[in-house]
């Protein structure tokens, strides 16, 4: 007889793994080119640096110790010079606070930010990372629609005009995960306006900024407005591995996250945060660092997206991939891409349909496809293989 255990929190119900997530489990084989996962690629990271880095840190005792909550002061001064530097006024130290990814930042700024049934609202297609959390917190979600500028702040402005009163609205406004657009200047400024007027915070979660191919990102949301707390990370520029992210916030706020966070971890890693510290700091190596990567996957997203406009000619539109990780595709001639999934599966090739990332269902004609992992010759092939499953599926 199985045993029976006492009861989980309510909360749970809410947290499920989805259908597709059960069935991209089966993407791991060998013989599937994956478009579907969301790494960035572990041949570019900086191996060779990190361990020269980990040595030095580790020349004495001093990063083996506990360090303080809000992180080694070593490398909250790098990121206060750095993020002073893309802000445009001189950020303090103490409002620089490291987190265990930006993923902890989003955790436990909805504990920080959030009484249960407070209203959170997000850009649709949404990271999902941010949703969960939010679920989890006891939110109530809005949804608002991103278009090719990004979020449509015309319908966050009804919204507001209707009433609804967010606690924070969340945005990726570089290179969206999952929906590859960045948030036009105009609509940052409208989206910070909307903030100051309303009285709620903007959460600008932006780990791809970096990671740009033709033009550099526009200034952040959080250069228009005080009422935004902008969350980066280190993984995607150097390796996730770190678990190093930060987000720049009110002190307030960052006295709260403190508070919290000492519940969650006590704190984060010297010695990681240190390894961080120095390669942050290493200006020209970072840059020189970083153009790799980007000139690397800047060539496999044009890539991708050539092959994919080439074989789906007017069936499908996508994003142009001009940076990040990700190009979003909608199929306009009705293809179901979860009916298609398992096919695409049989003929090799992998992807997440687009309902996986839908707020409110949706999204059923649309795919994300991540193109960090395979070379360009790779990537042609994947979709070779998913214009031959869309052609079976058509039959
Ligand atoms: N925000 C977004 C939009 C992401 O795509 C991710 C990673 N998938 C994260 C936050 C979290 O990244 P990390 O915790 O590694 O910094």
């Amino acid at each position: 007889m199985s045993p029976v255990f006492p009861p989980l929190a309510n909360k749970l119900g809410e947290l499920k793994s989805s259908a597709i997530r059960d069935l991209l489990k089966l993407t791991s084989r060998a013989d599937i080119i994956g478009l579907a996962g969301g790494l960035p690629d572990a041949d570019l990271m900086p191996r060779e640096r990190l361990a020269k880095a980990a040595e030095g840190a580790l020349s004495d005792n001093s990063c083996l110790q506990y360090t303080e909550s809000p992180g080694w002061p070593a490398l909250r001064a790098v990121l206060a010079a750095r993020e002073s530097a893309k802000l445009g006024r001189t950020v303090p130290v103490e409002e620089v606070f490291v987190t265990h990814g930006s993923q902890q930042a989003l955790s436990l700024l909805a504990e920080v930010l959030l009484d249960p049934g407070a209203l959170v609202i997000v850009e649709d297609p949404a990271y999902v990372g941010a949703l969960q959390v939010f679920r989890a917190a006891g939110a109530r979600i809005v949804a608002v629609p991103l278009d090719r500028e990004g979020m449509r702040t015309d319908l966050l402005a009804e919204l507001l005009a209707r009433g609804e009163r967010p606690a924070f609205v969340h945005t990726v406004s570089n290179f969206h995960n999952p929906g590859g657009v960045t948030m036009s200047p105009a609509r940052r400024r409208e989206l910070a306006e909307l903030a100051d007027a309303h009285g709620f915070w903007v959460i600008e979660d932006d780990p791809y900024g970096e990671l740009w191919f033709d033009n550099p990102a526009p200034a952040p949301v959080a250069t228009y407005s005080r009422n935004v707390i902008r969350l980066s990370s280190s993984s995607k520029i150097l390796s996730p591995a770190l678990r190093v992210g930060w987000l720049v916030a009110p002190d307030p706020v960052c006295r709260a996250v403190e508070l919290l966070k000492q519940g969650a971890d006590l704190c984060g890693s010297a010695l990681t945060h240190q390894i961080a510290a120095e390669l942050l700091a290493d200006e020209a190596w970072l840059t020189a660092h970083i153009d790799t990567v980007r000139a690397a996957y800047g060539a496999r997203a044009k890539a991708l997206v050539h092959a994919f406009r080439a074989r789906f000619g007017d069936r499908a539109t996508c994003t142009d991939a001009s940076g990040g990780m990700f190009v979003w595709a909608d199929f306009t001639d009705g293809t179901d891409t979860e009916a298609l999934l398992p096919k695409a599966l049989d003929a090799g090739v992998a992807y997440v349909p687009g309902s996986a990332f839908a707020v409110d269902g949706g999204y059923r004609n649309s795919m994300r496809m991540c193109f960090t992992t395979s070379e360009a010759a790779t990537l042609e092939q994947a979709i070779d293989r998913l214009a031959r499953a869309a052609q079976s599926t058509q039959l």
